[in-house]
């Protein structure tokens, strides 16, 4: 059993990272298996190598320490773009120059329905190695492998990534549900068996929307420079998981035998019900 963590080094982890850097620990502790880390810096733009650091030092003070770091995905290009032709032997890429909003509107127009591709691009034999992006095409979907700016598209990073590592375990956040179904394709078609996947509540800001950088979201920097103890911090997520029946401080093995006894709590978790952590 492997499973690993991997966040992109865009900003600082907050909450929501560390309950899902918590939860996919344990479960890799709870099977004896491995954990790694893995920083996906594929987005050139957003990737910052302070925000790197700052994710090993901030899992570290947690607690929360990974067996091996994979490689970054910056200095992956190769195996990417080895994928990239193995999905293109089989037919399944064509190049595309609709931008989000033409997409947006040749889904209006055409009462599809929302996440499908319109198939404006389908049979216009574009050129593959023009500036354009790349989809992958199957069935009503078509989603990027690689972005007109060159940069690889997430879906495909983390698939070739999870592949290559032997990643037999995936929990991450709610809000990747979604991928799931793009990544066991391909998964499929790159010739190998998806991983196991779970998904982790997600946490709130007060607008009940999804923290993140918008809310100003605290990092995990910010309590420790608030005087919180990582042990305190984790008694806390720990206990809105359903793992402490109060928020009292703990280490992570202090909760394996609790993950082993509870279903992973689906349920988003808002501000009001970790008061402490807010004020
Ligand atoms: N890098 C992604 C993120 O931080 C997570 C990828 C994954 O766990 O599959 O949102």
């Amino acid at each position: 059993m492997r499973g690993r963590f991997a966040p992109s080094p865009s900003g600082a982890l907050h909450l929501g990272h560390i309950s899902t850097a918590l939860l996919s620990w344990l479960q890799a502790h709870s099977m004896g298996g491995e954990w790694w880390l893995r920083m996906e810096d594929n987005d050139p733009q957003r990737s910052k190598s302070e925000h790197m650091h700052g994710i090993r030092r901030d899992l570290a003070w947690l607690g929360l320490h990974w067996d091996v770091e994979g490689p970054l995905q910056s200095d992956r290009h190769a195996a990417y773009a080895e994928a990239l032709d193995v999905l293109t032997q089989q037919g399944l890429v064509f190049a595309c120059q609709c931008t989000r909003k033409d997409m947006e509107e040749a889904v209006r127009a055409s009462d599809q329905s929302w996440g499908s591709y319109p198939g404006t691009c389908l049979h216009a034999h574009l050129a593959m190695d023009g500036p354009y992006a790349l989809r992958l095409h199957h069935s009503e979907d078509a989603f990027v492998l690689r972005r007109a700016d060159g940069a690889w598209a997430y879906q495909l990073a983390v698939v070739v990534d999870d592949q290559a590592q032997n990643i037999t375990h995936v929990l991450r956040g709610q809000d990747l549900v979604n991928s799931q179904a793009s990544q066991t394709l391909l998964h499929q078609k790159l010739g190998g068996a998806p991983p196991k996947f779970n998904h982790a509540p997600l946490w709130l800001g007060p607008d009940g929307v999804r923290l993140s950088k918008r809310h100003h979201a605290r990092s995990v920097q910010d309590y420790r420079l608030a005087g919180w103890s990582p042990n305190a911090l984790l008694g806390h997520v720990a206990c809105a998981l359903g793992y402490l029946p109060e928020p009292t401080p703990c280490v992570p093995k202090d909760l394996l035998p609790s993950f082993v006894a509870h279903p992973l709590r689906q349920r988003a978790i808002a501000p009001s019900e970790v008061l402490p952590l807010w004020v």
